[in-house]
Order: structure tokens, then C-alpha cells, then sequence
């Protein structure tokens, strides 16, 4: 049996609890990822744009980024993910996307187009370090039911198709070899040295250099973009214990309960600014 609930799975997190596939790994991270499909007038049509942003409007406390496609027929794609490690826990994540519309590099394109679709979802943010051990007696987990999403490209359908594959090739042979009910461990082990462990491996620092030093400084030390890391490629940093960081909110929340809106205003635009905005076309 194949589990592919994608992230924070109902029944994902009763065999990670079952089994104690967590044992020895980080905790998981999560982020909700909200997404808009809208047609845009041909004026402001771009095709192959693509671009990815950190920060605004989030203020400080609360971190999270943007992406921005233009595809197809006057599509594009629009999505802003939060980490649910904010300080401030009135902050609406559903807000802070529709605040980031209106930057001044993003409102254009929307004037005169139309929203077609919308959506949200949660995604594990937790990487490398946070990956469970992935077989269980006569199952394994697969794609973001594994967290297997490499975060800092805010992608892991690629992921998800590879470790699919990968699991039922070793279910095949163990079928083909008369085995049953037991733990597919060839699948465990070569996931490292697959494709998706590489994938996950070089950007492994990303997040948890970003939750413990911000954004400016965490992000390219960590390697975004696959920044060769010559000083930190022996290290994994560790991703904070979901339950530190719940406390750090509450306590706060209880020394500030102003909202979060406030400190990121147009102000806070000049602030935050929209760092690290990556701009760059993909015929
Ligand atoms: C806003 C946003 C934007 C993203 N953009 C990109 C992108 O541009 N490129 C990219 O590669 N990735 C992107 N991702 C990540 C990508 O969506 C996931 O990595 C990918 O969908 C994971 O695939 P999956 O099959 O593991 O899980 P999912 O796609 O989540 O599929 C799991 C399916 O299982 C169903 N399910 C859950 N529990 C059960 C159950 N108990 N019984 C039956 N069915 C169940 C769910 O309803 C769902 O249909 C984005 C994610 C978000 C949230």
C-alpha cells in the first residue's frame, strides 16, 4: 500500500504516529499555500515569465514568499505561501496574498484580467532533515505524504511523480521475489541517492538557516538556487521543534497583540522591500 495523501495527510500522521516514522528525523514544517489562476489582458501578458519573491507584505515575525507564472493563453498563475511559524497569530495569510497583488511590480497585471480559479493547500516546508522514515510493514509513503517538497522552489510534483515511481518498482520486485506485509527497506535506502535526495540535499539548509537568522542573511547562505555551499555542505541545520516555536508565538502574541498589518504597510514595503524578487523567462 502506497500513501500518497499529500501533506499533513489524515492518514499519514496515524502511521507516522503507529509506527514512529519520526523517530531520529526533525520535525515536519508546514506553510499554507494559497494559489489564483487568472486570464490577463494580452497587454500584460508576458508568456515564459516566472517570478519569485520573499517578504512583503509580511512584517517581521512572519515569513513566506510569492511565485508568479505566465503560461498558455493569457494565464497566469498566481500564489503567495506563508510558514505557519508566525509570531502574530491574527495574521490572515489569505490577506497578506491579496495585500501582495497590490505591490506596485504586481498590480498591473492584473488590471482588466479575470480570476478564473483559486484555491489553498498546506505544504511541508520541513525538507531533508524532516523526511520520515518512509516504510511501515506492507506500505510506504510517497510524494508529500513524505514531504518531500523542495521548499525553496515551492515544488514538488517532480518529487512526488519520482517516488512513486520509485516505491512501486521496489513493491514490484519484492511482489515478484513472493514477498508481502514487510517493510520495502530497498525503497528507504535508495531514495537517498535518487534523484529526489539530491534534490532535497542541496537546499537542506534553506529553511532552518531562515527561521533561526531571517531572510536576508538565511536564504543565500542556505543556498537558494543551488548557491554552491562551500562552508556549509558537511552540515545539516536543524528545523526547530514544532512546539518551541507554537510558545514563541504565544508569548508573542501576549507582549504585542497589535496586528501584524500594521508593521507592513507601503512603509513597511520600503522596509521589507520584496527581497530576493528573481525575475526570469522560461520559453
Ligand atoms: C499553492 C501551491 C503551489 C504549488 N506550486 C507548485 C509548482 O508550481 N510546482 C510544483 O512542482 N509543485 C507545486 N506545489 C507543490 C505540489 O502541489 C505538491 O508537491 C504535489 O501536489 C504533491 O503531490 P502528492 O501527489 O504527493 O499530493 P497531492 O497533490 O496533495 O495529492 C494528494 C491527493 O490525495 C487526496 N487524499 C488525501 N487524503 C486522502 C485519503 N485519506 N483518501 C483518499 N484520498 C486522499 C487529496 O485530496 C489529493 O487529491 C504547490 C503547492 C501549493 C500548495
Amino acid at each position: 500500500m502506497l500513501i500518497g495523501e499529500g501533506a499533513r495527510g489524515s492518514l499519514t500522521k496515524q502511521l507516522i504516529a503507529r509506527y514512529d516514522l519520526g523517530a531520529g528525523r526533525d520535525p515536519q514544517k508546514f506553510g499554507i499555500g494559497l494559489k489564483e489562476i487568472w486570464q490577463v489582458d494580452g497587454a500584460r501578458f508576458s508568456p515564459g515569465l516566472v517570478r519569485h519573491s520573499f517578504g512583503w507584505p509580511l512584517g517581521r515575525g512572519a515569513s513566506g514568499g510569492s511565485f508568479l507564472y505566465h503560461y498558455d493563453d493569457r494565464l497566469v498563475a498566481v500564489g503567495f505561501v506563508v510558514h505557519l511559524s508566525y509570531d502574530n497569530p491574527t495574521l490572515s495569510p489569505y490577506d497578506e496574498f491579496q495585500r501582495f497583488k497590490t505591490h506596485p511590480l504586481m498590480r498591473d497585471t492584473f488590471e482588466g484580467g479575470k480570476r478564473l480559479a483559486y484555491g489553498a493547500r498546506a505544504i511541508s516546508s520541513g525538507g531533508w532533515q524532516s523526511v520520515p522514515k518512509l516504510v511501515f510493514p506492507g506500505g510506504a509513503l510517497i510524494g508529500c505524504a513524505a514531504g518531500f517538497l523542495n521548499f525553496a522552489r515551492i515544488k514538488g510534483s517532480h518529487n512526488a511523480i519520482l517516488s512513486g515511481m520509485l516505491a512501486a518498482e521496489n513493491a514490484h520486485a519484492a511482489l515478484a521475489a513472493g514477498r508481502a506485509h514487510d517493510e520495502l527497506t530497498a525503497y528507504e535506502e535508495a531514495r537517498r541517492g535518487s534523484d529526489i535526495g539530491r534534490d532535497l540535499h542541496k537546499v537542506r539548509n534553506v529553511k532552518p538557516l531562515w527561521s533561526k537568522i531571517g531572510l536576508a542573511v538565511g536564504v543565500p547562505l542556505g543556498g537558494f538556487r543551488h548557491v554552491d555551499q562551500r562552508t556549509l555542505r558537511r552540515f545539516a541545520f536543524r528545523n526547530a521543534e514544532a512546539r518551541q516555536e507554537r510558545q514563541r508565538r504565544i508569548e508573542a502574541a501576549r507582549r504585542s497583540p497589535a496586528d501584524n498589518l500594521s508593521q507592513a504597510g507601503w512603509k513597511g514595503l520600503l522596509r521589507q522591500s520584496l527581497v530576493g524578487l528573481l525575475v526570469e523567462h522560461q520559453p
